[in-house]
């Protein structure tokens, strides 16, 4: 004999009852089965509700909606429409007046009487449809059957009248009854408890001697956590009857606790499957294995409202020094900012510690990646800010080189927290890249950095704060985070290229909180040059000069103009702006403004502390370029042409070439003892930019103790700059 029970949720619609009807036909064709079912999902709290109601015209409106449409802990319970799916001509009739008179019973009851006509309702209706697919089912009333004294099962008893109505069905393939309901010795009509269905199933299963006892839920199985919670809980293979116990006695819903009972003193094997993926083995609770070695089964846990605190368990099995697993799991929890109420403490193979109930979530993913994820692997969890053309390379990025990123770092990064300009949405267990998209499109409004507002409130200490937008203000926010622990890479340019003093304040707040604050990738995309510079400037080296030529957009069109036997200088602009490589007035890079902030960084990095004023700019235009409207400066640069071809003539005569320098020189007569421009500069061949091609940056880092360091490489593109964050993050 197969006992079978089925939750709420695996019969709460017509599809779902026709998917368990198939799986019932396949397990009948191999042994005699017990099915066992809950009522609707919601539906008992609905009768509870029901029952609780003392006036009449309210309980009768109630009464129908139930039957009809009636919304009941968040889920539609429609009986009347599961009846119309399923049923057509005179079974549907039939079925039909069956569910007129329950309904008629249920108008009769009283108070608790009523709780018991969701399984009664559920259960008729597919003992209905069996009948109708040639597979004669009989009914039990488990009212009779399963006795209680005072609300406690009546163990022997209820066994005994369980054989006896099953014996003279001798030739009965499929029996079909309610679970959860049982009636007190005098007849009154109880409970087992809510959730009790499961407990009924092995009730029924011990009775028989039953050969399988599978609980067919909604997840696939025991799992390490809830995978509502902890969306990296996987599930467990194998599991012993007191591992399962710990579990459902301390928070676990996926398994009634008493269940574990007549289950384990009749040695019957408990089978956890997903009804909604049957192929699936799903979990296993049965006798262990004495030789088995330590395992963590899984974490779970307990909320005490009046408290406002919850109680973490992680239930183990054969760990042999106890004590460690207590001091890691209050390590671990510390280190992630989860403030533990008291000494964490152990009861058999289960631990427990108390913390606030708003942490719980956060306590149970730390303890989660402590005890259940790859133990070697330190993971990094990423609030991302920005999901534009870098953030979204960040994340594929990310994705694509995971395997190789663990295997030689030893690391993995999770993103756990995103936002756009939009919107913004937050996942201590982590954010799979398959579904980050359309989670942050349906995620909370991201108005006035409420994503880091939210940050802010969630303790993730050692977490990274990654910013790839390309705001103005965001900076502000950097201090705040890293105050509370959360450490900074940012790719985010203007958020370096502020007045100095905040740049200094930024930094002096990371190193003050022990946190890092890395923007590598501000100037000259992925390639090393703030890290040769402050490696140089904070190694007793110190640097004499810094010449760059750092913006890719002018790079490009300027070694690509080639004089009158080209495209004029205007056109050249025009297709950069097009295809979006200017910012959007290009003036912005023509007057020197994006380059001036990334020499603001590398002189501070190289320890002068440059303010945008001291830097001299000479544009490479003339005053009227820059005060015009967009269309008149397009028109004025096409008037302009003759002289951009005489002076690219002039150049070839000498064998020369004109390139956009960022230079800061030291001179001892300025004030800063350093001075810095941004200028066109005619260069030969033996300068390292005359070279430069397309977006290519090439840096030249002279320092006192060191022949010049050329750095010259790729400065533009999404991957690379992805790939500059990373090195950031895991250095
Ligand atoms: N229907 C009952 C309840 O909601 C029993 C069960 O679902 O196991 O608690
Ligand atoms: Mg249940």
């Amino acid at each position: 004999m197969r006992v079978l029970k089925f939750g709420g949720s695996s019969v709460a619609d017509a599809t779902r009852i026709s998917r368990v009807l198939d799986i019932v036909e396949a397990e009948a064709a191999k042994d005699r089965v017990i099915l066992v079912c809950s009522a609707i999902s919601g539906c008992t709290d609905s009768l509870i509700r029901i029952g609780g109601q003392r006036d009449a015209a309210l309980r009768s409106s109630m009464i129908a909606a139930l039957r009809a449409q009636q919304e009941g802990a968040g889920v539609l319970v429609r009986p009347a429409q599961i009846v119309r799916r399923l049923f057509t001509g005179e079974q549907r009739r039939q079925v039909e007046t069956e569910l007129d008179s329950i309904f008629e019973d249920l108008s009769a009851a009283k108070g608790e009487q009523c709780v018991p006509f969701g399984e009664i309702l559920s259960t008729r209706i597919i003992a209905r449809k069996l009948n109708c697919e040639q597979l004669s089912a009989f009914w039990l009333d488990s009212r009779r059957l399963v006795k209680t004294d005072g609300g406690k099962l009546v163990e022997e008893l209820s066994y005994k009248n369980i054989r006896a109505a099953i014996k003279p069905h001798s030739q009965t393939r499929v029996f079909v009854a309610p679970g959860f309901i049982a009636s007190e010795l005098d007849g009154t009509v109880s409970t087992l408890g809510r959730g009790g269905s499961d407990y009924s199933a092995a009730l029924y299963a011990a009775a028989v001697g039953a050969d399988s006892l599978q609980i067919w839920t909604d997840v696939p199985g025991i799992m390490t956590a809830n995978p509502r919670q902890v969306s990296s809980a996987v599930t467990v293979p194998t599991m012993s009857y007191a591992s399962a116990l710990s579990l459902a006695e301390n928070g676990a819903k996926v398994l009634y606790a008493p269940t574990l009972g007549p289950a384990m003193s009749s040695g019957i094997a408990i089978e956890v499957r997903n009804s909604f993926d049957p192929s699936n083995a799903g979990t296993i609770v049965c006798k262990s294995d004495p030789a088995q070695v330590e395992t963590w089964v899984g974490v779970t846990s307990t909320d005490d409202p009046g408290s406002g605190l919850s109680t973490l368990c992680l239930v183990s099995e054969a760990v042999r020094v106890p004590e460690i697993a207590c001091e890691r799991m209050l390590a671990c929890l510390q280190e992630n900012g989860v403030r533990v109420e008291g000494k964490p403490w152990r009861e058999g193979d289960a631990y427990f510690a108390r913390c606030s109930t708003a942490f719980i979530k956060e306590a149970l993913c730390a303890v989660h990646r402590e005890f259940f994820e790859n133990a070697s692997l330190g993971v990094i969890d990423v609030f991302l800010a920005g999901y534009g053309g870098v953030g979204r390379s960040f994340v594929s990025t990310v994705t694509a080189a995971a395997g190789r990123i663990a295997s030689r770092t030893g690391k993995s990064i999770r993103i756990v927290g995103v936002s756009n300009s939009r919107s913004y949405m937050i996942d201590p267990g982590g954010i799979s890249p398959e579904q980050l998209e359309q989670r942050l499109r349906y995620g909370k409004s991201a108005q006035n950095y409420a994503f880091i507002d939210e940050i802010e409130t969630l303790s993730a200490r050692k977490a990274v704060f990654v910013d790839c937008t390309d705001s103005h203000d965001i900076h502000l926010r950097y201090e705040g985070l890293m105050r509370r622990g959360i450490n900074i890479v940012t790719s985010n340019r203007r958020s370096l290229a502020v007045p100095y003093a905040q740049y200094a304040s930024m930094k002096a707040t990371a190193r003050e909180n022990g946190v890092f604050f890395r923007y590598d990738t501000t100037v000259g995309n992925a390639l090393p040059i703030l890290e040769s510079i402050a490696g140089r400037a904070n190694c007793s080296d110190s640097i004499v000069a810094i010449e760059a030529v750092i913006s890719c957009t002018l790079n490009q069109i300027i070694s690509r103009y080639d004089g009158s036997r080209g495209p004029s200088f205007a056109s050249l602009l025009r297709e950069a702006h097009e295809s979006a490589l200017t910012e959007p007035d290009p003036r912005t890079d023509l007057g020197g403004k994006d380059v001036l902030r990334k020499l603001l960084i590398l002189s501070r990095e190289a320890g002068v502390p440059l303010e945008a004023s001291d830097v001299e700019i000479s544009p490479m235009l003339p005053p009227e370029f820059f005060d015009c409207g967009i269309d008149e400066f397009f028109a004025k640069l096409e008037a302009w042409e003759q002289n951009f071809i005489d002076l690219e003539d002039e150049l070839d005569g000498k064998g020369m070439r004109q390139r956009f320098v960022a230079t800061l020189r030291r001179d001892k007569n300025r004030p800063l003892g350093y001075r810095a421009e941004i200028k066109m500069q005619h260069v030969g061949p033996s300068d390292p930019f005359y070279w430069v091609t397309g977006t290519e940056n090439v840096t030249v880092i002279r320092s006192e103790q060191s022949a010049p360091l050329i750095i010259r490489g790729a400065g533009e593109g999404t991957r690379l700059a992805a790939s500059g964050i990373i090195r950031d993050l895991l250095q």
